[in-house]
């Protein structure tokens, strides 16, 4: 331990390593995670070509109700830690 503590430049090439993860209460699951969007309007943009195929130009999503977050391994409610999986989204 003490000789893995000296290796301060391989620490350095992991800023994340003392990032608190988001973990499931339940199962200590920290790794799947299900987002789940209530009333989704999805609209999309389409251009037709002269070949008579379509082009996705836009998508627009609304998100009309609410936005939930679930474990993938036990399906416990996390919502709590919605608001920092959005943050950490990337
Ligand atoms: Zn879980």
């Amino acid at each position: 331990m003490e000789v893995a503590r000296k290796r301060e430049p391989e620490k350095r090439r992991q800023p994340r390593q003392n990032i608190t993860l988001i973990k499931c209460p339940h199962c200590g699951n920290d790794t799947d995670f299900v987002e789940v969007a209530d009333n989704v309007i999805l609209t999309t943009n389409y251009r037709q070509n002269q070949d008579g195929s379509f082009t996705q130009e836009s998508d627009d999503s609304q998100i009309m109700g609410e936005i939930r977050l679930y474990c993938s391994e036990c399906n416990a409610d996390l919502s709590n830690f919605h608001p920092r999986f959005v943050e950490m989204l990337f």
